[in-house]
């Protein structure tokens, strides 16, 4: 198996290349590496292989992480699903919570970030193909929710998270990410004090570089970097 340094300077590359080929700057492009289910070990070789931000999944394994590998100069991103009574866990630690879908959340996150004085930056999850096993707020719900989260002061929305359905060719999912990156625009638009859109999170392994063309500006990958999970 290759090294987690030469797969991650190849998807680098493949997102390099990915960015010019449709005309876009590949600096407006950043990348999360996913490490859920992934050793403390692997992700210490992912941050001294370059990789400067980090998403975890599931709340107790990304402490124990964040714990034991100490101060690092990365930043933790959360992606996973975020149940209100884990905010207070959640806060302290993430520096961008892409999966905020509801209000309830996003209150108790405020509440949360206000007890340390934090502005935490969050994104709205969408729901972009309404499926049933996804959580995200819904496209036509989704302007609704920016404005009520909008006036509370210890969050900040600074963008957009989805996921397609699964397609075996990722071209399937260019409608949703079209999708996404129009909802974007249109929210962005209203100008909505306080909501500052500028993160489009959206691409994983499999269908990055689609999520490329259509505007994404931070990819989620982490088998491709560290590998199949168990
Ligand atoms: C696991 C996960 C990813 C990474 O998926 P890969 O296919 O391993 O790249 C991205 N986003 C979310 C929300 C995930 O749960």
């Amino acid at each position: 198996m290759e090294s987690i340094e030469k797969r991650l300077a190849h998807i680098k590359d493949e997102i390099r290349t990915a960015a010019l080929a449709c005309g876009r700057d590949p600096e407006t492009i950043d990348l999360v590496a996913v490490s859920k289910k992934k050793s403390s070990a692997a992700v210490t070789s992912a941050i001294q292989a370059g990789v400067t931000l980090l998403g975890e999944n599931y709340i107790q394994e990304a402490m124990d992480k964040i714990n034991t590998i100490g101060n690092t100069p990365a930043s933790w991103h959360f992606i996973g699903h975020l149940q209100s009574n884990k905010a207070k866990f959640a806060v302290p630690y993430f520096d961008l919570i892409h999966t905020v879908d509801s209000f309830k959340l996003a209150r108790e996150i405020n509440k949360q970030a206000a007890k340390i004085n934090k502005r935490q930056a969050i994104l709205m999850q969408v729901n972009i193909a309404d499926e049933a096993t996804k959580s995200g707020t819904t496209a036509a719900s989704a302007l609704a929710l920016a404005r009520e989260i909008a006036p509370l002061e210890h969050i900040h929305l600074t963008g957009l998270m989805g996921m397609p359905p699964f397609f075996d060719d990722p071209e399937g999912a260019r409608p949703y990410f079209k999708a996404m990156a129009n909802l974007f625009n249109t929210i962005q638009k209203e100008e909505i004090p306080g909501v500052d859109l500028e993160h489009l999170s959206m691409g994983m392994s499999g269908d990055f570089k689609v999520a490329i063309e259509e505007g994404s500006t931070l990819v989620r990958i982490g088998t491709a970097i560290f590998g199949s999970r168990e």
